[in-house]
């Protein structure tokens, strides 16, 4: 079964006649060795689930499946068509009504880690928070190991800029010849302040760099959102809890910049739902996962914006590999 949603695959059929047939230097795609699973507790539900990651078939994407439903309604493709966001978690639904919550950093650690196709088994509707980072992710898909395909990956290169929000809070992609990453986030009067990054994206930058950044929320928000039976399972063990004085995790952080590269990694994550990754530059400045939905829906919409190409292996190993704060 080809994905539901497909802009990718039905626009690569006609765009500039790049044959599907697998070429030896073409990047291919990559999907898990084997299975692997692990457990843990949903952020916002509060409720133990069991997660395992199966290997897929080529063209068949990220798609999650409800162990506990039957039928094809278990069934969620991970792409942008599909997401139902708040601001505090990406949550995608299929036309059952039913839905997965908080996909965006088990998301994250396949775009980093480059796995195109995979599917995720749960046996309820949230993905574990785990420590609140994509590092227990990561370590779960390095112990299944990373298998290549017989099949070129496809690429959604930008070709206009393309911009959602105001001055104050928005999100951008820009034509680039790498997928790198900007984001600044501003919380005045409260220990985290100004911060920004910007990155080239490869793998061992996202699996040192980025996938071990924990999300964050601030005690008065907590307070706030446990009164609304929200963030049920949050606490220090998956995430980095902000006072008015200073972080309240003993561990402390573990970079400085910490929040921000949380940020990106969101970012990350909610941008590969856009079925394939992006070749280009993304900028964030205070936005969120609603905000990033709505980027790939204005891009998609203009199809003089993008198109689908495969990319040779000599291209994609030169790219720069670095993490600079700003
Ligand atoms: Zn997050």
């Amino acid at each position: 079964m080809r994905r539901q949603v497909s802009s990718v695959s039905q626009v690569s059929s006609v765009s500039n006649g790049i044959h599907p047939a697998v070429e030896a230097d073409l990047v291919p795609q990559k999907t898990l060795r084997s299975a692997v699973g692990c457990s843990g507790i949903g952020l916002h539900t509060g409720a133990k689930v069991a997660l395992e990651l199966h290997p897929a078939p080529v063209d068949r994407g990220v798609v999650f499946r409800r162990l506990d439903l039957e039928g094809p309604g278990a069934m969620i493709p991970a792409h942008v068509d599909q997401v139902r966001t708040s601001e505090l978690c990406t949550e995608i639904a299929n036309a059952a009504g039913v839905s997965i919550k908080t996909i965006e950093h088990l998301v994250a650690a396949f775009a980093g880690l480059g796995i195109d196709n995979v599917r995720v088994d749960l046996d309820g509707p949230e993905v574990p928070a785990m420590d609140g980072s994509a590092a227990p992710f990561v370590q779960l898909i390095e112990r299944a190991g990373i298998l290549e395909q017989a099949a070129p990956r496809r690429y959604i290169r930008v070709l206009r800029p393309i911009r959602i929000g105001d001055a104050r809070r928005f999100a951008e992609l820009a034509p680039a010849e790498t997928f790198r990453i900007g984001f600044e986030i501003d919380f005045p009067n409260s220990p985290v302040g100004e911060q920004a990054i910007a990155f080239d994206l490869d793998y061992d930058i996202f699996k040192a760099e980025l996938g071990p950044a924990r999300t964050f929320g601030f005690t008065r928000d907590l307070e706030k959102l446990w009164s609304s039976g929200l963030a049920k399972g949050g606490s220090l063990a998956n995430a980095v809890v902000v006072g008015d004085d200073g972080v309240l995790n003993e561990e402390g952080l573990r970079f400085a910049d910490e929040f921000v590269r949380h940020k990106a990694l969101d970012a990350l994550g909610d941008l590969y739902l856009a079925g394939a990754p992006i070749l280009g530059r993304f900028h964030g400045t205070q936005s969120g996962h609603a905000m990033h939905a709505r980027l790939l829906q204005a891009l998609f919409a203009e199809p003089s914006a993008w198109r689908v190409e495969v990319l040779p292996e000599a291209e994609a190993e030169a790219w720069p590999r670095r993490v600079a704060a700003l």
